[in-house]
This record gives structure tokens, sequence and C-alpha cells, in this order.
């Protein structure tokens, strides 16, 4: 299982049978470097366009300023205006997008049977959901995967889940998993500064 948390940054961590995969130096999962977009804004790892400089909360409050000139206290003010605000719309659907994309570069790798969201950005619910589900569905290549509610250990998420082979339209299933959690108290979301 992925689990990838989206707060300030884009943090993550590899679980396979419950156990957590550290890798060579401790960074498996890190996904939130993956570049994504070379034209993409400057990181600060020190490059331009990785993942959590177009999807993570701060990108997304970022992008909205840049596009509008007005400032928002976070990503939720974005999601907030989504249903009476088409700059809304169109930053959300970047960052959409964008962590679509993301997500099945690691599915290509990984093809986890399960992606769980956390963080702050998750806790926009069906707002990231649903499209969310739909980007995955439209650009995904090898796998089927999709995107579902989820509650994980009482913290709310959203999950992909890669459906088996030829059952594309399996019907989305909640999940609860403890396994998250801690993952969560490993790793921390802020990317670096
Ligand atoms: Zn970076």
């Amino acid at each position: 299982m992925l689990f990838v948390v989206i707060g300030t940054g884009i943090a993550g961590a590899v679980l396979v049978a419950g156990e957590l995969v550290s890798g060579g130096a401790g960074q498996a999962g890190e996904i939130g470097h993956i570049r994504m977009r070379p034209d993409g804004p400057a990181c600060g790892c020190g490059r331009a366009g990785c993942l959590e400089t177009l999807a993570s909360a701060r990108a997304v409050a970022a992008a909205y300023t840049a596009r509008t000139g007005r400032a928002v206290r976070g990503a939720a003010e974005v999601v907030a205006a989504l249903d009476t605000d088409a700059d809304a719309r169109a930053v959300w659907a970047e960052a959409v997008g964008a962590l679509a994309d993301g997500l099945l570069v690691t599915q290509a790798v990984l093809a986890s049977r399960r992606v769980v969201l956390g963080g702050g950005l998750a806790a926009a619910g069906a707002a990231l959901l649903e499209p969310l589900d739909a980007a995955l569905r439209e650009r995904a290549t090898v796998s089927g995967a999709r995107a579902e509610a989820g509650r994980a250990g009482g913290t709310a998420g959203v999950v992909v889940r890669r459906s088996p082979p030829g059952s594309r339209s399996s019907r989305p299933r909640a999940a609860a998993d403890g396994g998250p959690r801690s993952a969560e108290g490993r790793r921390s979301a802020e990317g670096p500064r």
C-alpha cells in the first residue's frame, strides 16, 4: 500500500503486508519530488515542477493567488469556492490532474492495491475524490486505478484502489485500515524549505 500525505508538502510511505518499507536511505515513497511539470513552479528541493509544487495544499493556495491576485488562507478556501468561482475550479483541476499523473507514476512501479491519501487536502473529501477518480480513469493506461472514499484509523482519507485486471467496473469499497496511522506518525507532510 502507498500512503500519501498531502499537506503543505507531499510525503509518502510504502507498506507491504503491513510493514513499512524504508528503502536504502529511508526515502521510499517520498513522491513529492517526482518531477511532473518541468516548466512548473520552483521547488524547495532546488528543481522545478515537483509534484508537491503542483498538488499540495500550499501549491493550490499559491496557484490560486498567482492566477487571481487574491490571497487565500489555504487550499480549503479554494475548495469552498469551487461551486461559485471558475478560477478556483481551474486551479483545482490542474492540481488534481497533477496528482493523478503522480499517482499513476507510482502505480506503474508499485501497482499497489491501495493508495491512501491523508493530510489536509484529503479533508476535501468528494471535492477531491470525484475529479481524482475521473482523472485516474481517463489517464490510466496500465492499471485500472480508482479513487474511493474511506476512513483510515478515524482519519478521513481517500483511497485509490487498483481494480483487479478485467474488473474496471468493480464497485468501490470503503476502506478501514489502521496502517496509515503509523506511517503518518513517522512521516511529515512538510517538504524541504
Ligand atoms: Zn522538489
